[in-house]
């Protein structure tokens, strides 16, 4: 089949985390991949970006099947229940509202901590960070989103190689959060087309 435009996002997935690794300040353009699934599944695209414009499920599916890292066995059951994917979710958020409080002291004067946080516990000093140009409250975010996104692939990769490539997809929190948005608004589960299929969620 011939490959389409957004068959090839997954270079902008490996981009932007070479870019935050070059500069810490290019994390902003995480937002991008933050906001755009939730606003396609409330504007009515439903489950398209999952489907279609994911470039981390894409990069999974790439280095898990074309480079076979994976051991592309089915992913543990208490990974695929729904209570599983419920809590990570809260616990992903309340995490990601610890991120956003931290960037708040530091707007209000405490000092800017310059360093990267992986899998929330390992502080990863980051002290070639020029941030003089912007105000201390937006490298700190920078920061902390990027730590964001960088546990979030490290999460990914360790579950591509220990499961199915996209098993990720099965508790990623974006995913959840689309798939409660559809659910919502229609009140029901979506064919699988529309949905992020069971593929995508790492099952098949
Ligand atoms: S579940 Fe997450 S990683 Fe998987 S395709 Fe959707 S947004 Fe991307």
């Amino acid at each position: 089949m011939k490959k389409k435009w957004n068959d090839y996002l997954w270079i902008a997935e490996l981009t932007y985390i070479t870019l935050g690794l070059v500069n810490i300040l290019f994390a902003w353009l995480g937002m991008i991949f933050f906001l755009t699934p939730l606003a396609i599944a409330i504007f009515g695209g439903g489950k398209a970006y999952c489907n279609h414009f994911c470039g981390r499920g894409q990069l999974l599916n790439l280095l898990g099947s074309k480079l076979k890292m994976s051991k592309n066995i089915t992913p543990p059951k208490f990974l695929r229940s729904t209570w599983f994917r419920y809590a990570f979710l809260t616990f992903f958020m309340t995490m990601f509202g610890l991120m956003i409080f931290s960037t708040y002291k530091v707007f209000t004067g405490i000092s800017l901590e310059q360093a990267v946080t992986l899998l929330w516990t390992f502080k990863l000093p980051w002290m070639w960070a020029d941030v003089s140009a912007v105000a201390p409250w937006m490298a700190q975010f920078a920061f902390g989103f990027f730590g964001v996104m960088l546990t979030s692939s490290t999460l990914g990769f360790i579950t591509m190689v220990l499961s199915k490539p996209r098993s990720w997809c099965v508790y990623c929190p974006m995913g959840t959060m689309t798939q409660g948005i559809c659910k919502l608004k229609h009140g029901r589960e979506l064919p699988s087309d529309e949905r992020g299929c069971e593929k995508d969620r790492g099952v098949a």
